[in-house]
């Protein structure tokens, strides 16, 4: 058997949409791999991004095109090579390569991708109480809760607004302040939601957004027994949670999140962990991850982002050298051992390399935050700010068509990132963040360094774990 008949290619599923606290994009479809009218000729992209992996493989990534990173085996790279001379298509192997956006019709010119949001998202904010007084959270949190009334009130108008934009599903996050202080009502809401989505036969998923101090056995059950997603915010092992994460008397949580964690696994529930890396966690972040990975946990690390209310701003902004030197210790805990579940979408802040996109999130286009009283804004970092209420007739019009404030605008929209060629994955950041630290939401990021740093040794990290697991990710062809 020669090399040839061997080609092998490895490529990343797309990840589970993250149960992180924001909306996340949605990344593109893999396009059917045909050839453009009237032309029968294919070539290898001048652009690919090559990188040599371990066992003679090579990480292949196209920055403009539709999938993430790819691994090749020698033959399946000789074969993408051969395409520097554009030729027809005969092979699986070239097939393959051009459904994953490694060969072109000759002269093409890739644009921006196409990108279709088919779930509504939305946050429900549960209960304005918390238990916690993490030092970043960017809520005025009161005694306040949602009732049930407002809560199904809210419910109607995010089905209501998914039927008119013709959604094909619906996706709640139960949160707030913490959601488990008015679990009552996330159980409620949970069946009323359901019941809709069945009746307009619409999908639906739901996560509950939690701090992890007062998760009971029976919250835990209830998660389970239904298939709720669940959200714990863990930012580090010991002191490094315990410096930010803190109760109303000052003392650390660590030891309670820990131990709900362990709970959770026993009954069967595997949370997803959301790790916020402040300037106070950040050289915490090697321990959180690795305390995810003991444990087989998914997991997404999160930048802190500047707000009103949060206790020192200069405290929680690492500088960037710093918060770098950290991210690359975690990566090298990562690559020491290597998840079976892709982490790409889930280490540099708000980018997904899931797929190629053009937005950083939902806001203003496919996400409602609802508060407790039943306004509604576009983001939860927003959510003193309601500029809609669940009493209108399309609550989701009214915020796709807010133009105060942050835009939250395509990257090709974006100075500074127009040319740049992580655009279509990283897609210039938040939005709001952006705009607060720089009075613009249409230029890159504050974080713009930090990710160009980390964005080569994320690549060769989902390229390292592609040809570890090798066997689950092939396509022998
Ligand atoms: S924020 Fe920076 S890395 Fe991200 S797309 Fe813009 S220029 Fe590129
Ligand atoms: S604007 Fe920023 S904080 Fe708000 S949903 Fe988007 S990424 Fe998250």
């Amino acid at each position: 058997m020669n090399e040839r008949t061997e080609a092998k290619i490895f490529w990343s599923d797309q990840p589970d949409q993250l149960d992180n606290d924001c909306a996340c994009s949605t990344a593109s479809v893999l396009p059917a791999a045909k050839g453009r009218e009237g032309s029968p000729l294919w070539e290898r992209p001048p652009n690919l991004y090559l990188e040599a992996l371990p066992e003679r493989h090579t990480l292949v990534f196209n920055p403009f095109g539709p999938a993430g990173v790819v691994a090749l085996n020698a033959a399946a790279l000789a074969e993408l090579e051969a395409f520097r001379v554009a030729q027809p298509i005969e092979s699986d192997t070239a097939r393959q390569l051009a459904a994953l956006g490694l060969l072109q019709p000759q002269g093409a010119v890739q644009g921006p991708p196409q990108v279709k949001p088919e779930l509504l998202t939305a946050w429900l904010h549960v209960t304005n109480a918390c238990n916690l007084r993490c030092t970043y959270c960017y809520v005025n949190k009161t005694d306040e809760a949602m009732d049930e009334a407002t809560g199904r009130a809210a419910i109607d108008a995010i089905f209501r607004s998914a039927r008119l934009h013709r959604f094909k599903g619906v996706k709640l996050k139960y949160a707030g302040g913490e959601a488990t202080l008015n679990f009552e009502l996330v159980r409620t809401l949970h069946h009323y939601a359901k019941s809709l989505a069945v009746e307009h036969g619409l999908d639906f998923q739901d996560a509950v957004l939690s701090n992890g101090v007062a998760l009971s056995n029976a919250m835990l059950d209830f998660i389970r027994d239904n298939g709720i997603n669940l959200m714990i915010s863990l930012d580090g092992v010991g002191a490094a949670h315990d410096a930010q994460r803190v109760f109303i008397n000052g003392k650390g949580s660590f030891k309670i999140v820990a131990w709900s964690i362990n709970r959770a696994l026993i009954r069967g529930v595997r949370p997803h962990l959301s790790i916020t890396v402040t300037g106070n966690s950040v050289d915490g972040v090697a321990k959180a991850v690795a305390f995810a990975l003991d444990r087989d946990l998914p997991f997404n690390l999160n930048f802190y982002r500047e707000n009103d209310y949060s206790k020192s701003q200069a405290d929680l902004q690492a500088e960037d050298e710093r918060l770098i030197a950290a991210m690359k210790a975690a990566f090298k805990v990562i690559e020491e051992r290597l998840p079976q579940r892709s982490l790409i979408s889930a280490l540099v802040d708000r980018s997904n390399f899931g797929g190629s996109h053009t937005h950083t999130c939902g806001a203003g286009h496919n996400y409602m935050v609802v508060d407790h009283k039943g306004g509604m804004t576009r983001c939860q970092m927003e959510i003193d700010k309601p500029v809609t209420t669940v009493h209108a007739a399309d609550p989701l019009l009214a915020l796709q068509t807010v133009s105060s404030g942050f835009q939250n605008v395509a990257v090709d929209d974006k100075e500074g990132c127009r040319t740049c060629e992580w655009r279509y994955w990283c897609t210039g950041g938040c939005p709001l963040l952006t705009r607060r630290v720089t009075g613009r939401s249409d230029v890159k990021s504050p974080y713009c360094n930090v990710y160009k740093a980390l964005y080569p040794e994320l690549l060769r990290l989902e390229g390292l774990r592609l040809v570890k697991w090798r066997e689950q990710n092939s396509l022998n062809l």
